[in-house]
């Protein structure tokens, strides 16, 4: 599933090519009604695109907002007007001056109101790659919670944008086992843990990618980082390092990869400043 920052460069990349825009908005599929948001001639004004975890937000005028949640298996094509006829299974077009975007196999894309926007949002906690979080939901949360930390950074009602592939390299550069109770974790590690979300999920949106190592010795680009040598743990049979065995169990329905070594059970005795440095 995407991570919050393929959502928030999509809303990034969407604004700039079709903000501001009169947007022939169509559903070749069927699925979508796109007729309630546009005018005889098709087109509706696109004045705004928001992200909010793993939530989009198309904003039209006359306060008509599209609603994307691309789920499991969501995707977005990027096209150059006039772009060739969609594929049948595309579920909305949005065809800008230059751009075309194509939306095929989302959970969700409806037309909402301000307020069920409003309503989706309130059921999120703080998304990290947004100005307006506030992390102190979070950090309180964590504090009272006997929930293992590794379910609380899944949980989108208490963090939002953090999917599985962060939350494993996350746990494994402050060294937490995933099934430490949130509440044994120190609340100066929790403040480190948002802060290199932040920093980690910022580099995702500009580099269209997840890459948590650093100090690679590379003859050739970042964006070249083989997937192999872009994680610690996640999806590694070896930790990336110490080169120990990488264990995968199932927290929550959802396949966890840590380091045994790296990531005792028990409370970090790292201090926060030193496992903050650890950010990208
Ligand atoms: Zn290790």
């Amino acid at each position: 599933m995407p991570e919050g920052h393929t959502i928030h460069r999509a809303a990034r990349d969407h604004l700039r090519d079709l903000g501001g825009q009169r947007v022939v908005v169509t559903s070749p599929q069927g699925r979508f009604d796109a007729d309630v948001l546009v005018d005889a001639s098709g087109r509706a004004h696109l004045q705004h695109v928001e992200a909010y975890g793993k939530h989009l937000f198309y904003v039209f005028e006359s306060e008509r907002i599209v609603h994307v949640h691309l789920g499991l298996f969501g995707k977005f094509y990027r096209r150059r007007s006039p772009a060739s006829p969609p594929r049948s299974s595309t579920r909305m077009r949005l065809e800008g001056e230059a751009m075309t975007i194509d939306l095929v196999g989302p959970t969700a894309c409806d037309v909402v109101t301000p307020e069920q926007m409003q309503a989706i949002t309130a059921r999120l906690g703080p998304d990290p790659l947004r100005a307006d979080a506030k992390p102190r939901r979070f950090y309180a949360y964590v504090a009272r919670s006997k929930t293992p930390i590794g379910a609380i950074l899944m949980d989108q009602s208490r963090i939002c944008g953090v999917g599985n592939v962060y939350r494993a390299e996350v746990l494994h550069l402050l060294g937490i086992h995933p099934d430490l109770p949130g509440s044994s974790t120190p609340p100066a590690t929790v403040r480190a843990m948002w802060r290199l979300i932040v920093g980690l999920l910022r580099r995702g949106v500009e580099e269209k990618r997840i890459v948590t190592t650093r100090g690679l010795v590379l003859a050739k680009p970042r964006e070249r980082v083989p997937r192999s040598d872009s994680t610690h743990v996640y999806r590694r049979r070896t930790c990336r390092t110490c080169q120990g065995v990488v264990l995968t169990y199932i927290l929550r329905a959802r396949a966890v990869h840590y380091c045994s070594t790296c990531q005792p059970l028990g409370a970090p005795s790292e201090d926060a400043d030193s496992a903050a440095a650890l950010g990208p």
